[in-house]
């Protein structure tokens, strides 16, 4: 891309808006930047990029500039159904994604991970590998950090473990991973992709550019992804908890590739067989990178988890407060409420996202699961899919720090409180890290009122002795 020649709309001024217009500043293009929003930390960022070149444009002139503009970057939070990228579109013009710069920029590998599920922990995996053998190597995308923000580093002997979401998808198109993770695919985003036929394609683009010379470790567990490897050029790899296919399984409790043992199931740090296949898929991708066993093993083996995925943060009282708010949708809950040892009281709920919450009851009836208590914007939404499915051991409780103090006076000791909201956070907080952050506060606020109150009864049992 001849970036000097060209102007560019970079719409949404977030981390990865940020990082495009930075990149394409270095590269000498001229960078015209936009939000809806123009007030708090959006407008400190727009004012750092003003000072270095960028053209802030206003809300009231965007249609007019838009016109000198000949390619929009849009942040992945907008859709690509935004009548900004429909009028580019109209006018011929490109529409692109940070993410699709830093394709058409990075010079390494790329082993790229995408699926409803699991996505942050795989790519944690891969990254902990490829470290571990001493690999140049960087978590980037989705994840966090924007792909065009690490293009320098990585140069021509790094590799990128680049985290790629459904949104991304919609606006990446020369993305030729050497290796392409398809982890699973189920219901989600459907307020913002419409149906499931257009969200399956979108994941089915990752594997659009692959040719005989790259890879695809799809899940052979799942019907939709086993139904990618017809559609591909890319050489296949399996993965499978159930079958000893063709790459990564699970045989006699260990996993195993191609054959060879590698380790127990049971010695991986983390609770889950939604876990036993993201380990799966990481040895997949860390095999085709030519990463040797031992390396794989002890990386595995000492994977520490990521936080707010089933995140056992304290106890108190006997309760333990597990933190599982990146559990933002159906699947996810499932998996959550199924891996969780022992019984659980179950705090579920916030903004929807048009899919349907009763496969999560069919789950919570089988499970450890004794109660659950509903909050949220979607409260009475779960709720009647709660009593659909018959299950009444509930409690509705709109606001978020009520309803975590009525589960926690709800738990016995002995039991967990299980944050797994099945749901996105967008309700009542800026994101989910947000939500999990709340839920530790209110663990170390519910214990101190519990030494508080401690202390008062200390206090009127001696003035009583007294
Ligand atoms: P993503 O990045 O795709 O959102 P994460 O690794 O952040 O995935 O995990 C998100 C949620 O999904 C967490 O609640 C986690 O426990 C759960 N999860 C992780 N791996 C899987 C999987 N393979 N299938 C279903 N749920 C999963």
């Amino acid at each position: 891309m001849l970036y000097s020649r060209q102007t560019f709309l970079v719409a949404g001024l977030s981390r990865s808006g940020i990082a495009a217009s930075e990149f394409l500043l270095s590269r000498g293009a001229r960078v015209y930047c936009f939000d809806d929003v123009e007030e708090g930390s959006v407008a400190a960022s727009a004012e750092a990029l003003r000072a270095r070149g960028c053209v802030i444009v206003h809300k009231a002139e965007l249609e007019e500039r838009a016109k000198e503009c000949d390619v929009l970057v849009l942040s992945p939070g907008i859709p690509v159904d935004h009548p900004l990228s429909v009028s580019f579109r109209h006018a011929g013009k490109r529409v692109i994604g940070e993410s699709e710069l830093g394709a058409l920029a990075l010079r390494c590998p790329v082993v790229a991970v995408t699926g409803t599920n699991g996505k942050t922990t795989t790519v944690t995996m891969i990254d902990g590998i490829f470290r571990a053998a001493g690999m140049k190597s960087v978590a980037c995308g989705n994840i966090g950090r924007p792909v065009t923000s690490c293009v320098s580093e990585l140069g021509e002997d790094g590799v990128a473990v680049a985290e790629i979401s459904s949104f991304q998808l919609e606006t990446l198109s020369s993305l030729r991973p050497h290796v392409a993770v398809v982890l699973n695919v189920t219901e989600d985003h459907l307020n913002r992709h419409y149906n499931m036929e257009n969200y399956i394609y979108l994941k089915s683009r990752i594997l659009k550019n692959s040719t005989e010379s790259e890879y695809a470790v799809l899940n052979y567990d799942d019907p939709v992804v086993r139904g990618f490897a017809a559609k591909t050029k890319a050489k296949t790899v399996w993965f499978s908890l159930r079958e000893p296919v063709e790459g990564g399984y699970l045989s006699e409790g260990c996993f195993c590739y191609l054959g060879e043992k590698l380790f127990p199931v049971s010695e991986l740090p983390l609770d889950g067989e939604h876990n036993a296949a993201n380990a799966l898929a990481a040895v997949c991708a860390a095999k085709i990178m030519g990463v040797g066993t031992e390396t794989i093993v002890s990386a595995l083996k000492t994977f520490r988890g990521v936080a707010h995925r089933l995140q056992r943060i304290g106890e108190l009282g006997g309760v333990t407060f597990i933190d599982d708010s990146k559990a933002t949708n159906v699947d996810s809950a499932v998996k959550a409420v199924k891996s969780v040892k022992g019984e659980s009281v179950l705090l579920v709920g916030g903004k929807d996202k048009g899919y349907s919450y009763e496969p999560l009851f069919d789950a919570v009836k089988t499970s450890g699961v004794v109660h659950c208590v509903i909050y949220g914007e979607n409260a009475f939404r779960i709720l009647n899919a709660a009593l659909k499915k018959g299950y009444t051991s509930v409690t509705l409780c709109r606001p978020f720090d009520v309803a975590v103090r009525v589960a926690f006076l709800t738990a016995r000791p002995g039991q967990n409180l299980l944050l797994s909201p099945a749901s996105a956070s967008f309700d009542a907080f800026r994101n989910y890290e947000e939500r999990g952050e709340r839920f530790k506060e209110l663990l170390a606020l519910l214990s101190a009122e519990g030494s508080a109150r401690a202390g008062d009864a200390k206090a009127r049992e001696d003035e009583a002795a007294e």
